[in-house]
């Protein structure tokens, strides 16, 4: 079995590993959107046959979960190539196409479902379930001609699922010849050696405080995808005694996965339908799509009477329609509930700028959907694999102090995984 990892040696996102076996069938591991590339920017796809014209060697495209810095180059493939992604994930990204012009559906040859092995060829797949920060998300045991791969896609031990990677650390798969392991927190001037992520359970705890210390609106910035979050959010919203509102984006997501995740019909949540959707929404011709919605549905009149009742999660593009209707006020609170970076781009710096005039504090809660680096040692010593190459890292060379077995592998070359 060889090797060949196109793109995410040297940078977190853009990730696409190809793997092929002796009898020459391949298989491709994530088909990723680089992150440094703009909106609508169009991004050549790697070199792998079979994409751009068909070739019955290249047997499926298997998607680690619904980020775009792993589906993203999926969406619009000029040929039709087999692709596999949790059927959870697949209904987020369908549910996400209507509102997100960045997400995309995928049409599905088959699901990944955990611990459930299934043979493309002459490999055998094995998905494992794993904690991120992305829905529905999974490592890939890959095997074929005798040979043992485990990619560990995006993944932590800090989140709402970290009893899976405890699973993964006590039950690991055995007689690893090759871990391509992600290493978003390796980074170069070592600056996350050491840190420890609180978990979304801390996280949720302060949120309450933040809503008990709060006299107005609590207003959520995030993403609707992360849905670990949501749960963090609604949770805390019951424990403070507000409702929980969320956007019909965040609403359509949730409804669209498992039956836990909070969505229309849960007690005290309620949605918001924000203009930019309500104007998607006219122009589609979808109404159903806020019928559905409609017992469950709040106007801003009704946030604004008494925004202290109140515990919103919505996209950041809302803020200036909340100061406007007066639901978020300089009584009320804005929490950034994603990457600070974004807060350094241009429309965060807008953000910050509408929010300080209107004398409005914002605070950041979060955590990573990635994996400490202690918990990265914690996994490369359960699966003591034969070697670890770096992937989804801006810091590769830094694994080697880290970590034991390192083979660093660049882009674009071939190499022998046993
Ligand atoms: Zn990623
Ligand atoms: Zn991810």
């Amino acid at each position: 079995m060889r090797v060949r990892i196109h793109r995410g040696t040297e940078e977190i996102g853009g990730s696409c590993v190809e793997v092929e076996a002796a009898d020459g069938g391949r298989v491709v591991l994530d088909l990723g959107r680089p992150l440094d590339a703009g909106w609508g920017e169009p991004v050549a796809l790697p070199a792998v046959s079979g994409l751009t014209e068909h070739d019955e060697t290249l047997l499926g495209l298997l998607t680690s979960h619904p980020h775009l810095d792993h589906y993203g180059l999926a969406v619009e493939l000029p040929v039709e190539v087999p692709i596999y992604l949790g059927s959870e994930a697949a209904r987020l990204l369908d549910a996400a196409a209507f509102f997100s012009p960045v997400s995309g559906a995928l049409r599905c040859a088959g699901h990944l479902v955990d611990r459930m092995p299934f043979e493309l060829g002459p490999f055998t797949i094995t998905p494992y379930l794993v904690d991120h920060s992305g829905f529905d998300a999974y490592s890939l045991l890959i095997e074929a001609d005798g040979c043992r791969l485990f990619y560990t896609g995006d993944f932590r031990g800090h989140g709402r699922k970290a009893a899976l990677f405890e699973r993964l650390l006590r039950e690991p798969p055995g007689d690893i010849d090759v871990l391509v392991m992600e290493g978003t927190h390796v980074r170069a001037d070592g600056a996350h050696d050491e840190v420890v992520f609180e978990t979304e359970t801390t996280l949720e705890d302060r949120f309450v405080e933040v809503c008990e210390r709060t006299a107005g609106a609590v207003v959520v910035f995030g993403s609707a995808q992360n849905l670990d979050r949501l749960v963090t959010v609604y949770r805390a919203a019951k424990r403070a005694e507000r409702t929980c509102v969320v956007d019909l984006y965040g609403a359509t997501v949730a409804a669209a996965t498992r039956s836990t995740i909070p969505q229309p019909g849960f007690d005290a949540l309620r949605v918001y339908v924000p203009n930019r959707q309500r104007v998607r929404v006219k122009e589609s011709g979808q109404f159903d799509r806020v019928a559905r919605i409609r017992d469950h549905r709040v106007f801003p009149e009704e946030l604004a009477e008494a925004p202290e009742r109140f515990l919103l999660h919505v996209p950041s593009s809302t803020a200036a329609e909340l100061l406007r209707a007066g639901v978020l006020t300089a009584r009320g609170l804005a929490v950034w509930s994603m990457w600070d970076g974004y807060l350094d781009e241009p429309a965060g710096v807008r953000l910050r700028d509408m929010l300080a005039a209107a004398e409005v504090d914002l605070v950041h809660l979060h955590t990573s959907g990635h994996a400490s680096v202690a918990d990265l040692q914690r996994l490369v010593t359960a699966l003591a694999p034969k070697r670890v190459v770096p992937i989804h890292s801006e810091a590769g060379d830094r694994f080697t102090e880290l970590f034991a077995g390192v083979d660093r592998q660049p882009d674009g070359v071939w190499w022998e995984a046993a």
